[in-house]
């Protein structure tokens, strides 16, 4: 069934950290739209029975987004396979936390070079791609600790600002080429990454937390020809979250 949402048929989109959590639900519901996806994760098993499941329209490829010679692989194994790349939606992530204090280097590295690194090789990644076929559309997930400060997440906090800072620089650099940039900043989204938070006690306006189906209306959107004229932006879905509470 094609999405009411958007109209995706023939577009070719790969997802980062595609085979489970919020990154799935983006899967599903680009091919819902129509779409040819890549599932791109590292984990192979959940990776590979989400591609077979919705079957021909979708391919599994294992990727490690901060291993660049590997992405220069997937966008060439894309582009032979499906003729080009569309849509790239930079989902793999991570997350750490800890008082400064003892917050370790390697902690710090680490959710710096999935989430920030992994998010600007990929877009370098398929940037050429993009060009050959006359445009593409580029998501970053980034979060709304990517728009203020956190305690104890300032690793993670960092790397979402930075894919947001990336995110406004490319659209500017790459809006001549037709290559749209954009960032989404999701709030609490109940996840493996998120089962350790009761969002009873977050100041949620909405007065829940959101589900990764409450995602992928934006990224359709952002992905397909309703956004046609919309670069350099950044959607909140947070359910007002980062707006504060009333009483
Ligand atoms: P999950 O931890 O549930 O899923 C993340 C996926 O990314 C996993 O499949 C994971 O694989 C994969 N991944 C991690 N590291 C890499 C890597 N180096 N290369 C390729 N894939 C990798 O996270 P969510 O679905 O909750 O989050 C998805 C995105 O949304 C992240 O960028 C996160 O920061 C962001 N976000 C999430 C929010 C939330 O409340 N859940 C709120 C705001 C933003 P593996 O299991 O093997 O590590």
């Amino acid at each position: 069934m094609v999405s009411r949402l958007a109209d995706l048929t023939d577009r070719v989109a790969v997802v980062t950290g595609g085979a489970r959590g919020i990154g799935a639900a983006y899967v599903r519901a680009l091919h819902d739209a129509g779409a040819r996806v890549v599932v791109a994760d590292l984990l192979e098993d959940a990776g590979s029975a989400l591609a077979a499941e919705l079957g021909e329209r979708a391919r599994f490829v294992a990727l490690d987004v901060t291993d660049e010679d590997r992405w220069q692989e997937v966008v060439a194994d894309t582009v032979e396979a499906w003729g080009g790349v569309d849509v790239l939606v930079n989902n793999a992530g991570i997350a750490n936390a800890g008082p400064i204090e003892h917050y370790p280097r390697a902690k710090w590295d680490a959710v710096i070079a999935v989430n920030l690194t992994g998010t600007y090789l990929g877009c370098r990644a398929v940037v050429p791609a993009m060009k050959a076929g006359g445009g593409g559309s580029i998501i970053n997930i980034s979060s709304v600790e990517g728009m203020r400060g956190s305690t104890h997440l300032h690793g993670y906090v960092a790397s979402k600002f930075g894919v947001r800072g990336l995110t406004k620089s490319l659209a500017v650099e790459l809006g001549e080429a037709g290559i749209r940039v954009n960032s989404v900043h999701p709030g609490f989204i109940d996840t493996e990454m998120t089962a350790k938070i009761d969002p009873s006690g977050l100041p949620i306006p909405l007065r829940r937390g959101g589900r990764a189906e409450d995602l992928t209306g934006t990224v359709l959107y952002l992905a397909g020809e309703s956004s046609a004229y919309v670069t350099g932006a950044e959607i909140v879905v947070d359910g007002g979250m980062i707006n504060g509470v009333g009483h």
